[in-house]
């Protein structure tokens, strides 16, 4: 090695010896006839010192010329400091330096190397490399490399097999566009890089595995928000001979073997929801339950007192944010124009301030009577000093509406601490979901998601009541994790793509392949993906899994560092037997 020990390494206990430091240059402080530099690795940051008259005039000379991040390697004697630094581990001594070698000089980077930082999110991106220099950014993929070793060492322990499954495969459907890749020797023919390793986990179900998992990659064509990214890690899983409780409970022990080793909590138990309870009470199938705020539905109280909007309205219903009576005028005008913008789409907000001293005060006192509010305040099981804030309209519409309204509030009531976590499996998610754009239904996980036997019956006459046996893993208001028992039997599985809109024959080519391994024996089996970014991410407490992926992409879905996509040379379009048209 170029060094003895690590810039995080020594301590007062190794006062006099000679040590060798290898590192970059986090800063220099150059006193005329004294110069400090700061010496940083991994592992920490180590202070040297050159002092004229016992330093050498050259090698004074050398240190003086040092700039930021050059990478040095630096000999001399651990001393003592004489002021000395608490905040850091090797804050008590510093290396007298006898000698100093500059193993390779550097550019002046394009922002501060620091953990607060002068540059901006583009230009961190395209210097990747040197983001990742920071203690902030690379603290942050240290706390995923711990997850991904303690989920290995769980999955191991409950006799699960890691198997790599291809990533040049066709097409699986779980909701998105494939990425594909052209095939040089099959002309005109593509391969697409996995949504998810899905008909492959099935696949070794068929083949008696058992117990599959795998940390892998999945590629998605979707738009991007902070929370995706076109590749994302899954931890992927498959088990045979199970039912729904035992996917809960392996994957609950997972979650919680999680938690415990790399966070040190005690997560509680995971409660359970049906998909139709977390709709009707907050309007959304991954409900924050770091608070409590429930829907609480009024049209039988609001409807018929004269009030056109919420006689009109298909769905009256409202939250009850605790203490928020006190609500200027002003905040509350703020909310309202909050909940008229585009992208939450409330035509307004109604409010009724349950005043300390007892009195109703609303913005829609000219219909109802204190008496009607006072209605209102016990369904809500609102105290004096409550706020409730009523939305109306369509019900699909208003559900979502107050769901944003209701995560909103509690991000202003300070209710959403990043420190509390409520994890949560939602369950008996409807099979299909109706798409209004191509006025037919989806699967709403995927198809190979096995119906509720008892609501078989009704595919033929009420496909959107079928409930699935599939669930969620819901942290916080994320989806950490998906999945369901399958579909085992090739009468069924056909039966799916029926009702999804395949003919027979595209059916067959399409997933022929699976439909066939089910006639030799597939076992009953299911399984769960987590999306393994986002889990660091919560793990973290950061809204971004981008600060989790060692190399992200952009919002456009570009890596700005390697410039990628990017058009490819004429001879290898050739190769591939492609001409590029863009359309206009
Ligand atoms: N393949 C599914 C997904 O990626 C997970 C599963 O059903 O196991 O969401």
């Amino acid at each position: 090695m170029l060094r003895t020990h690590t810039c995080g390494e020594l301590r007062l206990d190794h006062i006099n010896q000679h040590v060798t430091l290898a590192g970059w240059v986090q800063r220099v402080r150059n006193k005329g006839g004294l110069i400090w530099v700061d010496l940083r690795d991994r592992y920490g940051v180590t202070q040297l010192i050159f002092e004229e008259g016992s330093t050498d005039k050259e090698l004074l000379e050398k240190a003086s010329q040092l700039g930021r991040e050059f990478v040095v390697q630096a000999s001399g004697k651990v001393i003592e400091r004489t002021s000395k630094n608490d905040k850091i581990p090797t804050g008590h001594i510093e290396i007298k330096a006898e000698s100093i070698e500059v193993l390779n000089a550097a550019k002046v980077p394009p922002f501060i190397i620091e953990d607060e930082t002068d540059g901006g999110d583009e230009l961190r991106m395209k210097y990747r490399y040197l983001d990742l220099r920071r203690n902030v950014v690379r603290e942050k993929l240290q706390l995923r490399h711990r997850m991904m070793q303690e989920t290995r060492r769980y999955m191991d322990a409950e006799q699960f097999i890691e198997v790599e499954t291809p990533v040049l495969i066709k097409s699986t459907p779980e909701g998105a566009r494939d990425f594909v890749v052209p095939s040089r020797v099959n002309p005109g023919e593509f391969y697409a890089l996995p949504q998810s390793p899905q008909t492959f986990k099935q696949l070794l179900m068929v083949s008696g595995f058992d117990r599959y998992f795998q940390i892998v990659k999945c590629f998605r064509d979707e738009d991007l928000r902070a929370d995706r990214q076109p590749e994302f890690t899954q931890i992927d899983c498959e088990m045979s001979f199970v039912d729904q409780e035992d996917i809960l409970s392996t994957f609950e022990g997972l979650t919680k073997h999680l938690f415990k080793t790399v966070k040190g909590v005690e997560l509680e138990e995971v409660k359970r929801m049906t998909y139709a309870d977390a709709m009707k009470f907050y309007g959304n199938d991954k409900p924050d339950l770091r608070f409590d705020m429930k829907f609480v539905e009024l049209n039988d109280l609001a409807k018929g007192k004269g009030f056109g909007i919420f006689d009109s309205a298909e769905l009256v219903v409202g939250i009850c944010a605790k203490g928020a009576a006190e609500y200027t005028r002003k905040q509350l005008d703020a909310l309202t124009e909050w909940v008229k913008r585009p992208q939450i789409g409330a035509k307004g907000l109604v409010y009724v301030k349950y005043n300390s001293d007892g009195s109703l005060k609303s913005t829609v006192d000219k219909f109802y009577s204190s008496e009607d509010l006072s209605q209102w305040a016990e369904a809500f099981h609102a105290a004096p000093g409550d706020l409730m804030l009523v939305l109306s309209g369509e019900e699909n519409k208003v559900r979502k509406q107050l769901s944003e309204l209701r995560l909103k509030m509690g991000e202003e009531l300070g209710l959403r601490d990043r420190n509390v976590f409520k994890p949560l499996w939602v369950v008996d998610f409807p099979l299909l979901e109706w798409d209004e754009e191509t006025e037919r239904f989806h699967a709403m996980h995927h198809p190979f998601t096995s119906p509720k036997r008892e609501d078989i019956p009704l595919l033929e006459t009420k496909p959107g009541a079928v409930r699935a046996n599939a669930y969620d893993l819901v942290i916080n208001g994320v989806e950490i994790g998906g999945g369901s028992i399958r579909i085992h039997d090739r009468p069924t599985q056909q039966l799916m793509f029926k009702h999804l809109g395949f003919t027979e024959e595209e059916a067959q080519k399409q997933f022929g392949f699976l439909m066939e391994a089910f006639e030799y024996g597939a076992p009953p089996h299911g399984g769960i993906a987590f999306g393994f970014d986002r889990l660091c991410a919560i793990f973290g407490g950061s809204d971004s899994i981008r600060d989790y992926i060692a190399f992200p992409k952009n919002n456009s879905g570009r890596d700005v560092m390697i410039d990628s996509p990017s058009s490819i040379a004429d001879d290898q379009l050739e190769e591939l037997s492609i001409r590029v048209q863009l359309k206009k």
